[in-house]
């Protein structure tokens, strides 16, 4: 099954992405991750990268799409993926489309996350990450068991750089702008599954996911 995870940022992409691999083993690509691993090793591409996501800006498409079309090619995508945040413009979507051509492949499903912006601004400033293992956790809504401690025992819980709250509004007026005209794009192709994620438990979401996803 190839799929892609839709939504604003914050909308629960990251979180969903999680179950679902851990119920069909398919692979969750998370273009937000490769970037950020890129910058941490100060290679070329990250430090090209940094600037726009410190900004909360979309980085250059060609940047993205060279990263997904290598890890595409990779032995685990050949049972599938999950793509969580990309394609996040138009041009990426065709060069996604041009890839899958390519590969012989068709796209399954979108599953679009709709989830309020005021909603999302609370979500994405109460992000809090692990390090070790890469759990989600949400200060309020979805807290550690253990104050500043993961499950897996790592102590110290990380806070993205660009989770605060100016860089956030500069984000969803990205996805606005350059990414919600895929919502019609996919449209179109009769691809989009649609959960609503406001006020609704990250079980909940999955639940109606795993419906819209006949799983
Ligand atoms: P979120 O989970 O909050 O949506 P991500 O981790 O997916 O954020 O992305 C973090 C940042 O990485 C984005 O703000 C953007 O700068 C960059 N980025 C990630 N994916 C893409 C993409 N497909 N196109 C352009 N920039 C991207
Ligand atoms: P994305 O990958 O789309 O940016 P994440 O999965 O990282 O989103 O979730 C953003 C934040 O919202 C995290 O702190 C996460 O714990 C929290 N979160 C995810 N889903 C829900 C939900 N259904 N209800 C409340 N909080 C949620
Ligand atoms: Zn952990």
């Amino acid at each position: 099954m190839d799929i892609i995870l839709l939504g604003p940022p914050g909308a629960g992409k990251g979180t969903q992405a999680k179950k679902l691999v851990a119920l069909t083993g398919i692979p969750q690509i998370s273009t937000g991750d490769m970037l950020r691993a890129a910058v941490t090793a100060q290679t070329e591409l990250g430090k090209k990268a940094k600037a726009f996501m410190d900004a909360g800006k979309l980085v250059p498409d060609e940047v993205v799409i060279g990263l997904v079309e290598e890890r595409l090619k990779e032995k685990d995508c050949e049972k599938g993926f999950m793509l969580d945040g990309f394609p996040r413009t138009v041009p990426q979507a065709e060069s996604l489309e041009q890839m899958m051509n390519h590969l012989e492949r068709k796209l399954d499903h979108v599953l679009l996350l709709d989830v309020e912006d005021e909603e999302l601004v609370n979500r994405i400033t109460g992000r809090r990450t692990c390090g070790k293992c890469g759990a989600i956790y949400h200060l309020v809504f979805t807290p550690p068991p253990a104050a500043d401690t993961c499950t897996c025992g790592k102590k110290g819980l990380d806070q993205r750089a660009d989770d605060n709250e100016k860089t956030v509004r500069e984000r969803l007026s990205a996805y606005h702008k350059q990414t919600s005209p895929l919502i019609d794009f996919y449209g179109k192709r009769g691809l989009v599954r649609k959960v609503v994620g406001t006020n609704s438990t990250p079980e909940d979401v999955f639940a109606s996911a795993k419906r819209a996803l006949g799983l």
